[in-house]
């Protein structure tokens, strides 16, 4: 008898020995047991008993008589569960639910622990079964082997790998190292069971699926990538991968992906790739020259600039390859502050081997490199040729006239300045302004008027000597300087032989047209400057021009001291104006149909000891040249605001109007409706009892004046156009500027019977101002014929010696007491008024 440790966890059974019959089964290695229809063993074979002595079991038992199910119901510990797995197999058999089980199972004592496979089989008809174990355990430690062997296969890959990435067969990630989600920033957690290509750079999506792909579609397959993928914090890295199918390796069963971050590595890569590429390509010459003067380093924008390839450069001092400074100094001065470690930054024009200057704009920097053993200088050049030009074309604009290319006058003062401080005063300038060039311009056009322009410009050019300069001042003016002149005589041939360049016809928009200019000359002296060598000749110029224009004048002592009357006498006028000396007066203005008063012109009078002139005409016109004459138009027109108020205050029902005469700077000044508004508001008066008096040629400029007409017709103020049929009358205007009156002038009223021409011509403008719905003031009315004859021309106003001379305002305002109420209509001259002159 033996005492057999059962396999079954620690239980000791005791049992008897096989049947002799069953001598096979002694022979057997495999322990077996045979157990009735209850379960309870009969018979058991040595090894049987063996292992169960193996187990621990004592050396008596053999587990004959023990039940077996009920071992195995009662077991506990880690083999409890296998134990009953068995236990209900083996009833199945016994109760042929099943026709035989076999289960492995662990079986652990203090000292070992094994694995066995149990089957059970069925004896016939219901006796019972047999339970044969087979020992497993090298199996299963083959296993357990195979097992950490997969682990430390994993580690390895691990370690070796700082990418390492399983996919199961429908490719999902089985398995992530930490070291993985470390460098790409990720949770495990999100990672696992993750689509790999979801943390892949969409744009290599494709390639990372064909890669894949490849390596699936073998057995062992591998294939390599390198490919974005986005980490963490959604940065791109660049990742290189080698994906290997094992789905068919019993231990990996999956698909493994290694690789490592090479982001560092291209970043670097395409930096230096860069690097080289712009040295080699940027816009600047770049050239490194070691210490010796030897050239290392000549880029290809130094081939192109230089004319000098790269492989003639490198090697040789830049003398020997013909490229020099152009100032030696220069480069001079470059070495030297490379010697220093000094940065060096500025102009430096090469001269090269072809022979021409290229300006460049050059920074030196030294660079001392004991990697590469590099110790000079590396300079790099920007060719400023361009910037160059553009600055001269900039300098040009500056000192030019963009119409014509001419100098302008700041160049010509500068050329004329040089030239008189050069100790030759032998000079002399000619001051050309075109006669009546705005006509031209309003007949032709702007764009035809500039070409004119443009083709005197050039023939001023042709018909003097090369030293002359001809500069324009803008509008139609052109100043020549006139060099190497010995003599009045000859600057005034090289006037008229501009004069004549002039007169030739000029051919614009298909017609020809003829010009002629007016030209002042003056010669230059020693004392004289520049500027006022200039003045002087347009002194000359305007001279000519009052003379009647097409014609040269010399500015000579006769007019320098002309000249020199006026200024002296336009500073006493001023003084007069200042001082009170010069005062409106009245003449009164005559309904022609009723004979009654009905308003006056005021016209500027001198008085007193000091008074220069008696004639108003003349003294204006110096006052128009020394700039006074505005000044005294607001003079009157202030005077003439009172005295309306004065009228309007004592006789409102007669209206009685007054005119004043406003000169065209005034009309142009943009305070002058200002002012009219204050001076006819303080007065207390209707605005429609001033009218402004303006000559034709004042709306000449319709730009500079139509803002203003339009703030006085706006405020009520009436204008009248003056002297009206001897200036360039423009009908057009005068609708487009609102006129309320047109004053006919003295000389068609002079010639009035004697020139039917005349007649005639103030027929003709009684006509217009009909049409126009203007009413018609004559002027110099002397005879009463004329009177009669202007009223039945159907004339509205007179204004004449016939009836009175401008009075002063006191006088005025007795004629206004004197007019009697508003009666019956009685034509002839008015009151008794004494003339004043
Ligand atoms: P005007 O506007 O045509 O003024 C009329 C001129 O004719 C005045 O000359 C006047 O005295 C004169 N006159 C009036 N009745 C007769 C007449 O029956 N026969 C003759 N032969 N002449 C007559 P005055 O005062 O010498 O003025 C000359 C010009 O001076 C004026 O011509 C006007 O254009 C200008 N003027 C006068 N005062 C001013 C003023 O305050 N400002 C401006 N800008 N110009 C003024
Ligand atoms: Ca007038
Ligand atoms: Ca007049």
């Amino acid at each position: 008898m033996v005492t057999v440790e059962s396999p079954l966890a620690g239980s000791q059974v005791h049992g008897t020995p096989l049947p002799d019959g069953d001598a096979v089964l002694q022979a057997l290695d495999n322990p077996i047991a045979v157990v009735d229809d209850v379960g309870c063993i009969v018979s058991v074979n040595d090894a049987w008993v063996a292992a169960a002595r193996d187990g621990g079991a004592d050396e008596s038992a053999t587990g004959v008589g023990v039940n077996y199910l009920t071992i195995c119901d009662a077991a506990v510990g880690p083999g409890a569960e296998g134990a009953r797995e068995v236990a209900d197999g083996l009833r199945a058999v016994l109760t042929g639910a099943a026709e035989s089980f076999s289960a492995d199972y662990r079986c652990a004592t203090p000292t070992q622990e094994r694995w066995f496979n149990v089957r059970v089989s069925p004896l016939s008809e219901g006796s019972g079964a047999v339970l044969i174990h087979h020992d497993v355990t090298p199996v299963r430690q083959a296993e357990l082997e195979a097992r950490a062997g997969e682990t430390r296969l994993l580690r390895a890959l691990d370690e070796s790998s700082p990418i390492f990435v399983l996919l199961d067969s429908d490719a999902t990630v089985a398995h992530v190292t930490e070291r993985t989600c470390d460098l790409l920033g990720l949770r495990r957690e999100d990672v696992i069971g993750a689509d790999p290509f979801g943390f892949v750079e969409p744009v290599d999506v494709g390639r990372g699926q064909q890669a894949l792909g490849e390596a699936l579609s073998v057995p062992g397959g591998r294939t390599r990538i390198e490919c974005r993928v986005l980490d963490g914090t959604g940065r791109r890295r660049v990742v290189d991968l080698t994906v290997v199918n094992m789905l068919d390796d019993p231990v990996i069963r999956a698909v493994a992906v290694t690789g490592f971050d090479v982001t560092d590595t291209r970043l670097n890569q395409i930096a230096d790739r860069l690097k080289q590429e712009l040295l080699e390509q940027l816009p600047a010459a770049v050239v490194a020259i070691d210490d010796g003067g030897g050239v290392v380093y000549w880029n290809q924008r130094a081939e192109h600039m230089m004319g000098v390839p790269a492989e003639e450069a490198l090697g040789r001092l830049l003398d020997e390859i013909g490229v020099r400074s152009f100032d030696p100094a220069v480069l001079r001065t470059i070495t030297k502050a490379a010697r220093r470690e000094a940065r060096w930054e500025g102009p430096l024009d090469l001269l090269v081997p072809d022979g021409t200057v290229i300006p460049l704009h050059t920074v030196v920097e030294r660079v001392d490199d004991d990697e590469s053993g590099f110790h000079g200088m590396v300079a790099a050049a920007i060719d400023v040729s361009e910037r160059r030009m553009l600055e001269h074309e900039l300098a040009f604009q500056a000192l030019h006239d963009p119409l014509t290319g001419l100098p302008n006058r700041r160049r010509f003062v500068e050329r004329l300045e040089e030239a008189l401080a050069s100790g030759n005063p032998r000079a002399a300038v000619a001051f050309v302004d075109l006669d009546d060039f705005k006509e031209l311009n309003d007949r032709v056009g702007h764009l035809a008027g500039d070409e004119a322009l443009r083709t005197i410009g050039d023939r001023l050019g042709l018909v003097l000597r090369t030293d002359d300069v001809v500069a324009r001042f803008g509008g139609d003016e052109f100043v020549v300087g006139l060099h190497g002149i010995v003599d009045t005589a000859q600057a005034l041939a090289a006037a008229q032989r501009i004069l004549d360049a002039v007169r030739e016809p000029i051919e614009v928009e298909g017609t020809r047209v003829r010009l002629s200019a007016t030209v002042g000359v003056a010669m230059a002296n020693r004392d004289l400057g520049a500027e006022l060598l200039i003045r002087n000749a347009d002194a000359a110029m305007y001279e000519a021009k009052e003379q009647g224009k097409d014609r040269v004048a010399l500015f000579d002592d006769a007019l320098r001291e002309r000249r020199k009357e006026r200024r002296a006498f336009a500073a006493r006028l001023r003084r007069a104006v200042h001082d009170g000396h010069i005062h409106a007066h009245l003449q009164p203005q005559i309904s022609l149909s009723t004979g009654r008063l009905v308003g006056f012109e005021a016209l500027a009078r001198w008085e007193g000891d000091e008074a220069e002139f008696e004639d108003t005409a003349a003294f204006l016109a110096v006052a128009e040249e020394g700039g006074v004459v505005a000044d005294i138009d607001q003079l009157v027109l202030r005077e003439t605001c009172v005295a309306l108020g004065r009228f309007h205050a004592e006789r409102p029902e007669l209206g009685c109007t007054a005119s004043a005469n406003v000169s065209a700077a005034l009309l142009a000044d943009p305070t002058f409706p200002a002012f009219v508004e204050r001076i006819v508001r303080s007065a207390g008066i209707p605005p429609a009892l001033l009218c402004v008096e303006v000559v034709e040629s004042a709306l000449a400029d319709p730009e500079a004046v139509a803002g203003n007409l339009r703030r006085l017709e706006r405020f009520g103020i009436e204008v009248a156009i003056d002297d009206f049929g001897t200036g360039y009358s423009s009908l057009s205007r005068i609708q487009e500027f609102h006129v309320d009156y047109l004053k006919i002038d003295r000389s068609f009223v002079a010639s009035l019977g004697a020139d039917s021409d005349h007649d005639a011509v103030v027929a003709a403008i009684i006509g217009l101002a009909r049409a126009l719905g203007l009413r018609t003031v004559a002027e110099g009315v002397e005879t009463q014929a004329q009177a009669d004859r202007l009223r039945v021309l159907g004339v509205d106003i007179g204004q004449g010696f016939l009836w009175s001379p401008a009075v002063p305002v006191e006088d005025a305002v007795v004629l206004v007491l004197d007019e009697p109420p508003t009666g019956p209509p009685c034509p002839g001259p008015v009151g008794d008024v004494v003339a004043d002159r």
